[in-house]
């Protein structure tokens, strides 16, 4: 432990995001660069606790207090190579996690907890900047042969990993570019494509191909795939947005929000857009759904220079505080405010839609919505009467989440069962097929980078254990899969 009154005498601090005047003028990161002497005054707040409950609400296990105790004796290397045991994209989670760690951190039973997602990422930034890290080149090879289908957050992880024990790897991927919803969902203003592009660098040389611009399913069938590779994974993501079929639905201007935030990430990159462009500028815009993918539409909007940006949520306001349906050390159902509401937007609550109305022209002019009364199970509302109004919008947005991974095609084509959600069913990632797996949100159902990753590294270890009979691959501590938020 580094110091043992630390938490006593140092307060919970992070550094200052650029100005709001300033990043909404682009699309470089909130957060502006590492901070190493802040961050090792920060990780002086751990007190190394007997439980350290911090491990068990982190999906990956990542040995937290053990890193902290590193950065505060500035041991970087040593810090590094604890974080990186759990952990292959620290950069990833140190931007962009949400941070169940900190939700379950003991320091935060009276204090503010420790700004674990903060040090993990100096850490990764201070290890990339002294060259602590090379490509990991396995000494042999097995000679067994893995397709990944998928390059977001669980296949990246799970060829990593599969790779370091030797396989031949090979991720396929059906966009033009690798890191699936980090390259094509997520904003650049939260997790710029920079530092994706640099662990992928990374992973190339270590010997893994990517095969972009290749739909299994339709440009390499299904059988050829089982027939020429030793074990696939399935790492496809959860695709199908959950629609709004009311009234109005199909008038212009409605649309769903990963096609307005996947058309920015490719403009950002320099990169033509092929369908109708959907931009906010100068619009009124309406983004119904309060979560991640709503937050970010409202970061984007407010970046094209919308006229005024308004999300609501069905769900009632969440405490400001933890109230005692979700004690310590459980994920808080608290009212979290992102960077990109505190850039500009009106959030509403305890609203229902009832239909779009139409300019008279084909567009959409406005949103008829209702306030509702939650009833106490929360299972049921009621329409408080007189309270329906019109919001003015020329632009809706989506951002209802996703219902399942794509059915029609590859999946169905390999004939995989699924859970009563629609995603792929499987025992310890394996589908009903020896040779298939599945990681991601394909299995699990929408969810978060760090399950993503947490699966990607849980399958190549059941992988593994097919393949050679055993797996020399870090195996997950137990209960670490509790205390963390199911979904965002
Ligand atoms: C807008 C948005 C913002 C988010 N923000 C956050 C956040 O801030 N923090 C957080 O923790 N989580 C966030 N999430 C959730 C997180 O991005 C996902 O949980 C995570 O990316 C899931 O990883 P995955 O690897 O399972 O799938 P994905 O990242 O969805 O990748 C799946 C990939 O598979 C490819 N694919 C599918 N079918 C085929 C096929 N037949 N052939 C070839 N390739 C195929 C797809 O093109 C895609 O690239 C966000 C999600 C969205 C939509
Ligand atoms: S990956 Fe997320 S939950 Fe795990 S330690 Fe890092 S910030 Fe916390």
């Amino acid at each position: 432990m580094g110091k043992i009154s630390g938490f006593l005498e140092v307060n919970r601090q992070l550094p200052s995001k650029r100005e709001v005047r300033e990043r909404i003028k682009d699309y470089f990161e909130v957060e502006g660069s590492v901070d190493a002497a802040l961050t090792l005054k920060q990780a002086s707040r751990c007190m190394d606790c007997g439980i350290p409950f911090c491990h068990h609400g982190c999906p990956l296990g990542n040995i937290i207090p053990e890193f902290n105790d590193a950065v505060y004796q500035q041991n970087w290397k040593l810090a590094y190579e604890i974080l990186s045991h759990t952990n292959n994209f620290p950069e990833f989670t140190g931007r962009i996690c949400p941070a169940p760690c900190e939700a379950s951190c003991v320091l935060g039973i009276n204090k503010p907890a420790v700004t674990i997602e903060y040090i993990e990422k100096t850490i990764i930034e201070k290890a990339f900047e002294e060259g602590y890290i090379s490509p990991n080149i396995p000494a042999h090879r097995t000679g067994k042969k893995i397709a990944i289908i998928g390059s977001g957050p669980a296949g990246l992880a799970a060829a990593a990993q599969l790779n370091s024990v030797g396989h031949d790897v090979t991720v396929f991927e059906k966009a033009d570019e690798i890191g699936g919803l980090l390259r094509y969902g997520i904003p650049d203003f939260k997790l710029s494509k920079k530092i994706l592009d640099r662990r992928i660098g990374l992973m190339a040389e270590e010997g893994i191909k990517f095969m972009t611009n290749t739909n299994v399913g339709a440009d390499l069938s299904a059988e050829t795939l089982t027939e020429t590779f030793d074990a696939v994974l399935l790492c496809c993501g959860s695709s199908v947005p959950r629609d709004l079929p009311i009234e109005g639905r199909s008038l212009n201007g409605i649309h769903f929000a990963m096609n307005f935030l996947t058309q920015q990430n490719r403009r950002v990159s320099g990169k033509e857009i092929h369908e109708k462009e959907i931009w906010a500028t100068d619009k009124n815009v309406i983004v119904i759904g309060g979560g991640d993918t709503g937050s970010d539409c409202v970061g984007t909007s407010n970046r094209q220079g919308a006229s005024s940006v308004t999300q609501i949520e069905i769900l009632s306001k969440p405490p400001k505080e933890r109230n005692e349906n979700t004690p310590w050390p459980n994920w808080p159902m608290i009212l979290r405010t992102s960077t990109s509401h505190e850039e500009g937007c009106e959030r509403h609550w305890s609203i229902v839609t009832k239909a779009f109305t139409s300019d008279g022209k084909g567009n959409v002019k406005s949103l008829r919505v209702a306030e509702i009364e939650w009833e106490t199970n929360k299972a049921s509302f009621k329409e408080i009467s007189g309270s329906e109004r019109d919001i003015p919008c020329e632009l809706v947005l989506l951002a209802l989440g996703f219902l399942s991974p794509q059915h029609q095609g590859l999946l169905n084509n390999l004939k995989v069962a699924y859970d009563d959600r629609g995603n792929i069913k499987c025992n310890r990632h394996q589908t009903s097929n020896e040779k298939i797996f599945a990681a991601g949100d394909a299995r699990r159902g929408q969810s978060l980078v760090v399950w993503a990753i947490s699966e990607g590294r849980e399958a190549a270890r059941a992988i593994d254990d097919y393949l050679m009979g055993s797996s020399l691959l870090a195996e997950k501590e137990k209960g670490a899969l509790t205390l963390s938020p199911p979904i965002i």
